[in-house]
Parts: structure tokens; C-alpha cells; sequence
């Protein structure tokens, strides 16, 4: 059984999961909109992954018998600027989300809830690699400037993420 401070945690995480979703999302359709398709398809792909993030905490609290009560999601910024700034916003975001889940690593410490540990450890690596993705094309990003040749080429190589 989780606590009940750990299963409204938990429930606000799935919030926070799909609203980063939702987020990714948004920045898919500037992308698409300013025909940067390769960013584009890279935040959808990003966006699934939030959302399969999402299912983790959603299948982890139904695996541990609590009720998943699912919260409103806010809208997400709709206008955006340059591709830099964007991914100094998901950067930003994902540092966020980092301290969500420190958190609850540090309640479950807290309460001894040795399954939810095991469980965030997952979300404790899986941050690290997302701050480093974001962080690594920030800097991309800041050495091209505005030479829209190598903005193309970097929208190009973006582009083959996969799903994974
Ligand atoms: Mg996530």
C-alpha cells in the first residue's frame, strides 16, 4: 500500500508527466509551423515518451492497490520564439521535473517505502539523460547562432530520433 501522502504525489507526477507531454506537444506544432519538421518530429517523439512516463506512476499506483485520480492539466504556452529559446524552456522544464522526482525519492526514503525507491531510481537516471539531451542541444543551438545552414542541418539530423 502506498501512503496516502505517496498516492497524491504519485497522482500529481501523472499530472506533471502529461502536462510535460502537452508541453512537448505545443512546441511540436510551432516547429511544424515554421517548417522546422525534424524539431517538430523530435518533440513528438519526446511527447510520447512523457506520456509513457505518465502510464509508469499510473500503473505503479494501481500495481500498489491506490486509486489513480487523475487531475486537470493547465494549457501549455502556445507562442515561441527561436529554437534556442525553446530548448532553453524544455531544459528549464526538465530541471523542474528532476526536482519533482527528487522529492518523492526523498519521501519514499522518508517512509520507507522500499518499492517506490526501486521504482523512482528508473526516473532518477531517466533525468539525468533528459537534462543531458536538452542541455547538449542548447549548447548546439548556441554555437550556430543564426546560420540558418546549420540550423537546417541540425533540424535534419534531430529529425531521425526514433521512438524508442
Ligand atoms: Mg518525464
Amino acid at each position: 500500500m502506498l501512503s496516502d501522502t505517496m498516492l497524491q504525489q504519485m497522482n500529481e507526477q501523472v499530472k506533471h508527466e502529461m502536462a510535460s507531454a502537452y508541453l512537448y506537444l505545443s512546441m511540436a506544432a510551432h516547429f511544424e509551423s515554421v517548417n522546422l519538421s525534424g524539431l517538430a518530429s523530435w518533440m513528438r517523439v519526446q511527447a510520447g515518451e512523457e506520456q509513457e512516463h505518465a502510464l509508469k506512476f499510473f500503473d505503479h499506483i494501481l500495481d500498489r492497490g491506490g486509486k489513480v485520480s487523475l487531475q486537470a492539466i493547465g494549457q501549455p504556452p502556445v507562442d515561441f520564439t527561436t529554437p534556442l529559446a525553446v530548448f532553453e524552456k524544455v531544459l528549464a522544464h526538465e530541471q523542474q521535473v528532476t526536482a519533482l522526482i527528487h522529492k518523492l525519492y526523498a519521501l519514499a526514503v522518508q517512509e520507507a517505502d522500499y518499492a517506490s525507491q526501486l521504482f523512482l531510481a528508473w526516473f532518477v537516471t531517466e533525468q539525468v539523460e533528459e537534462e543531458k539531451n536538452a542541455s547538449t542541444i542548447v549548447e548546439t543551438l548556441k554555437l550556430i547562432g543564426d546560420k540558418s545552414n546549420a540550423i537546417y542541418q541540425l533540424d535534419h539530423q534531430l529529425g531521425k530520433r526514433a521512438a524508442d
